[in-house]
């Protein structure tokens, strides 16, 4: 029998709530899909338009008829396949079974595969992998999942031969080539063996699974590497234990190699978590490891073939592109940026981990790595500076700039000044606002545009007790809440009970409250503080400090002073 057709559609059942959320049942297919290894909500495997349509037939579920059926689309890898599920209800719960799926072999061949190492080790190696069920081999090209053969054993030699030019004339390889097969039933999951050692090529083999329903089935995956290459002839140790990336040791050997030796054009990123200490001090290190596998999982799904990446620090990584050309580079550095910020506010909505990113580009940069990692890592620290949650490409312009400023804030720092200076802004605003006539317009905006400067934000607006926009001072974009504001009778449930809302980044709400997700999103709106206060009259005044993209976490000092501004500026106005 062949195992692969024993694993039939029906096996992916599970349970969900009203909300989409997967309670229990099969779910390493769909976290293989949703490539992480947390709880499952269904919402980030659908198509969007699918998603309410799901949640209403949930809610709509018609007790008349038991058994009824769904049909969407999911996305697994960027590829749209639609699937029928079958759906019945039980009590508050519903079962699921996906009956149709496009492409479902390999999928489910993926699915089999599934777990975190084997994502990196596909993503990395130009590899393959075979499933062995006893009498027959499969041999997948690990890139597009094809199968490339599929037979018994004797051609199944044939064929490795044949695929990576491997000379079987010599009777030492033939002999290694027999032991191979001889004991590849005895092989333990997990373990490394070397398949071949021969023509200056090392063939290892990496078992991943042995599957436990089929006991004799085993998937491991084949990697061919020249002899003098620096890559480690076994996975673990080349490999960090946590993220599956490569270690320190491994990333660096072989940015040294690109970049010293063959001089090939390529770009280096240096990633730091922004913030990840205060991440561990609230939620444990074992959410923080968490944090770090996904970070790890959004670098791979952003580089997606175009370089490698390493953990090479605590919360650091090191991502050697395989391009040089600013517009790819801008695009994957803004897809791990976003990626980062999304999936950690998708493990948990109250988080938001954010990282900055250093890039360098070889050779226009620097001539060797050593100069490029120091450009990067300086970038990386303007990243920083900046307000995290950003990159910065370094440019010849901006070395100057970099070290200048960095002589600045050294400086600055180590005299005081860099006190001094906010102190002496904060203390400019508070003086004019001691003298402010509220009658004079231009007095007030004054105070808002020096706001905006010392708050580094794009503008302020102030509503009145009818939510009409009394002022409306920096960046003008869409005015946002007006409207929103009037209508909507719960607009001030997030606000704390000393009457303020704060949100470092607005995408928080994505998963909490839709609608007022929409109104940050459709007016481009990432950080927000807002207050609610009572003016001279006793009336109320929203109090609007807003940020347009990119998020930006606020300091601790800077939040005080905006509340004590705004109940100031209230008493005022
Ligand atoms: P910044 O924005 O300036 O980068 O602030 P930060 O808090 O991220 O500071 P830094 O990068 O210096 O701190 C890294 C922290 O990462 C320190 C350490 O507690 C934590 N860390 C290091 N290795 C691990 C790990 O393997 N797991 C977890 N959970 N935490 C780690
Ligand atoms: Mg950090």
């Amino acid at each position: 029998m062949d195992p692969l057709a024993k694993r039939r559609l029906s096996d992916i059942t599970f349970v969900i709530d009203k909300d989409l959320n997967v309670k229990s049942g099969n779910r390493s297919f769909l976290r293989l899909i949703h490539k992480t290894n947390f709880n499952v909500n269904l919402s980030y495997i659908f198509e969007d338009s699918d998603i309410k349509n799901f949640k209403f037939f949930l809610a709509n579920f018609d007790d008349s008829f038991p058994t009824r059926s769904f049909l969407a689309s999911i996305k697994p890898f960027e590829n749209y396949i639609s699937c029928i599920f079958t759906i019945t209800r039980a009590g508050e719960y519903f079962n699921v079974i996906i009956e149709e799926l496009s492409y479902s072999r390999q999928l489910l061949d993926r699915a089999l595969m599934e777990s975190r190492e084997l994502t990196a080790l596909m993503q990395n190696f130009d590899s393959y992998y075979f499933l062995f069920d006893g009498k027959k081999y499969t041999l997948k090209n690990t890139k597009d999942l094809n199968t490339i053969f599929d037979g018994p054993q004797e051609d199944f030699k044939i064929y490795i031969t044949n695929t990576f030019k491997i000379n079987i004339s010599n009777e030492d390889t033939q002999a290694q080539l027999n032991a191979m097969f001889e004991n590849i039933e005895n092989f333990n999951a997990g373990k490394y063996y070397t398949l071949l050692q021969i023509d200056k090529k090392i063939l290892t083999i990496h078992t991943l699974k042995t599957s436990t329903r089929h006991s004799s089935l085993i998937v491991a995956s084949i990697n061919l590497h020249k002899e003098n290459e620096p890559v480690m002839n076994t996975y673990s140790e080349s490999r960090d234990g946590l993220t599956g990336l490569y270690n320190k040791k491994a990333i660096t050997e072989l940015a040294i190699k690109k970049i010293n030796e063959e001089k090939s054009p390529c770009s280096l990123i240096i990633l730091d978590a922004d913030k990840f200490k205060e991440c561990n001090d609230s939620y444990g290190h074992i959410f923080g490891d968490r944090v770090l596998v996904s970070i790890a999982n959004c670098i791979n799904d952003a580089i997606k073939g175009r370089g490698i990446a390493g953990r090479i620090g605590g919360d650091e990584f090191l991502i050697l592109l395989d391009v040089n050309n600013e517009d790819d580079i801008h695009q994957i550095a803004r897809n791990i940026r976003t990626g980062i910020q999304w999936s950690i506010t998708n493990v948990d909505p109250e988080s938001v981990v954010t990282c900055s990113m250093g890039i360098a580009k070889f050779p226009v940069n620097a001539q060797n790595y050593e100069d490029l990692f120091e450009l990067a890592d300086k970038s990386l620290y303007i990243a920083k500076y900046r307000g995290r949650n950003t990159y910065i490409l370094y440019s010849p312009e901006l070395h100057d700039k970099i070290l200048i400023e960095n002589k600045q804030i050294d400086d600055r720092v180590t005299s005081g000044k860099f006190f001094f200076d906010c102190v002496n802004s904060e203390l400019e605003i508070l003086n004019k606002i001691q003298k402010l006539d509220s009658s004079k317009k231009e007095q007030v905006y004054e105070i808002l545009n020096l706001m905006i400067s010392y708050l580094q934000i794009s503008k302020i607006t102030i509503y009145d007790k009818d939510f009409k926009l009394l002022y409306l001072a920096g960046i003008d974009e869409v005015n946002s809440r007006e409207d929103y504001v009037r209508y909507t009778q719960n607009y001030f449930k997030f606000f704390n009970e000393y009457n303020f809302l704060h949100l470092d980044n607005t995408n928080v709400l994505n998963s909490i409250d839709g609608e007022r997700y929409d109104l940050y999103r459709s007016t481009n709106i990432s950080s927000t503080i807002e207050v609610l206060t009572k003016n001279k009259n006793c009336e109320n005044l929203l109090i609007c400090y807003d940020l347009y993209k990119p998020a930006r976490t606020f300091k601790k000092d800077k939040i005080t002073f905006a509340l004590l501004v705004a109940r100031k500026l209230s008493e005022i106005l």
